[in-house]
């Protein structure tokens, strides 16, 4: 049985759907109705909807991101510090990007001894 997302209109399967203040959703609203980084965040609830809407990823980045994401790719890796210091940019200024592109699959984090290397997707 189909039912529509209460929030994109969406369809979606009624027993996959989520019920939320007695609404439905589908999985990718609820997640952001959940999230509070987005729910905080209205540029990153921006950018992750136009990605999801299908467009070329790189062609939906701010400027800002894209030099995050070109400086990455060049090195293959970069520590949080190096980009704070060569991009000449602020710590939370950085987590707040990373979050959008960790969304957009662009960019992850893995684990090198105690340091954490942001890599590409
Ligand atoms: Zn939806």
């Amino acid at each position: 049985m189909l039912a529509q997302c209460a929030r994109c209109g969406k369809k979606v399967e009624k027993h996959r759907g989520y019920e939320h203040q007695g609404n439905l959703f589908c999985e990718d609203c609820y997640m952001d109705i959940l999230s509070p980084l987005k729910a905080c965040d209205p540029w990153a609830v921006h950018s992750a909807k136009t990605f999801l809407r299908g467009k070329d990823k790189l062609s939906t980045l701010t400027p800002l991101q894209l030099k995050i994401v070109s400086y990455i790719r060049g090195k293959g890796e970069a520590t949080i510090e190096e980009m704070v210091e060569n991009l000449n940019l602020a710590e939370e200024v950085f987590r707040r990007e990373f979050a959008v592109l960790r969304h957009m699959e662009i960019l992850r984090a893995t684990k090198k001894g105690d340091k954490i290397f942001y890599i590409l997707f």
